[in-house]
């Protein structure tokens, strides 16, 4: 039998015929294109979701389940997803609407969680008992798995390890709240940091400053960029934003104990750069215990966007 995930994005709906060796045998997608009614997004999820299985040269019915991995406040038990501000839709019956045009079983689950679980089975966590993946987005998202399976807080909306408070009184975040990990050490986090150093800069002879107007803006690699080319002002930055990430992860570290701790979303292609000096920052703030205790393995994410649609078609295997 063969599983199909879906991806619901903001941007894209990406579907992927799921074996049971957890490969991706083929993908389809269209755009999001919201705001349009639910039920148009739900006509487009099992358009993708046919396209996909077809693209893969698999028979409808050999495909078992499907599974949706969605942004926002997913609840698995009623099929609801009360809200979600990406999306703009709240208490959207989707399960309920995607069995009906699809005549399968369908799962949801929030989206970082799905790509947790997808880390989990098939990517930079496969064999843990217990993980935690962090993504670096334009937020700071976060996926946590205990004995093999989701944890997600009796409500369905724990995880959020992004607005851990890591600076009381410290800069604003998009949550309402002051100081959250998610200001520091996410991609914006990463870019103002980097801005606030280029003020800091001679605009003559500022490396970031040119690297960013040759780019035509700041990005997350703008500081990275500099520090390659030896640039005192990037290693700053660069610095600076390891230390940020680090403070969390070894928070993080302390609370759970995972096996596994993977870092994805965009700046976690900076690989090495990153893992590296963030290893030796988390190794001098946690409690060691005893020497020979099982240390958490910190790594990059494998899977990239593939890891949403992994977790999400093998759902099923938590129920
Ligand atoms: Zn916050």
């Amino acid at each position: 039998m063969y599983k199909l995930g879906i991806d619901l994005g903001g941007t894209n709906i990406v579907a992927g015929v799921v074996d049971d060796e957890y490969k991706i045998l083929a993908k389809a997608e269209c755009k999001t294109n919201i705001p349009r009614p639910a039920e148009s997004v739900c006509d487009s999820m099992a358009e993708v979701a046919k396209q996909a299985a077809e693209k893969a040269g698999v028979n409808w019915d050999d495909i078992s389940s499907v599974g949706i991995g969605v942004p926002g406040a997913v609840n698995p038990v009623t099929g609801i997803i009360a809200y979600s501000a990406n999306l703009l839709f709240k208490d959207w019956e989707i399960v309920k609407m995607m069995e009906e045009r699809l005549g399968k079983k369908v799962y949801i689950e929030n989206d970082a969680n799905a790509a947790a679980y997808g880390e989990f089975l098939a990517g930079s966590a496969k064999g843990a008992t217990n993980a935690i993946a962090v993504t670096l987005g334009t937020g700071v998202g976060g996926g946590i798995i205990i004995n093999g399976k989701i944890y997600s807080g009796s409500n369905f909306a724990g995880a959020e390890i992004g607005h851990m408070v890591i600076v009381k009184d410290g800069k604003p975040c998009g949550c309402g709240r002051k100081g959250c990990w998610e200001a520091y050490a996410s991609a914006t986090g990463l870019i103002n940091l980097t801005k606030e150093e280029i003020e800091k800069e001679d605009p003559e002879t500022s490396v970031m400053k040119k690297l960013a107007e040759k780019e035509g803006n700041v990005s997350g690699r703008t500081a990275f960029d500099a520090m390659r080319l030896g640039d005192e002002g990037g290693k700053k930055v660069v610095n600076e934003y390891i230390d940020y990430l680090a403070c969390g992860v070894a928070s993080i570290i302390h609370i759970f104990q995972p096996d596994v701790l993977c870092i994805g979303g965009g700046v976690s292609k900076e690989g090495d750069n990153i893992i590296l000096p963030l290893r030796e920052k988390v190794a001098g703030e946690i409690y060691k215990g005893e020497s020979s205790c099982l240390q958490t393995k910190i790594c990059v994410a494998t899977l990239g966007n593939d890891a949403g649609i992994i977790g999400a078609a093998c759902l099923e295997n938590l129920y």
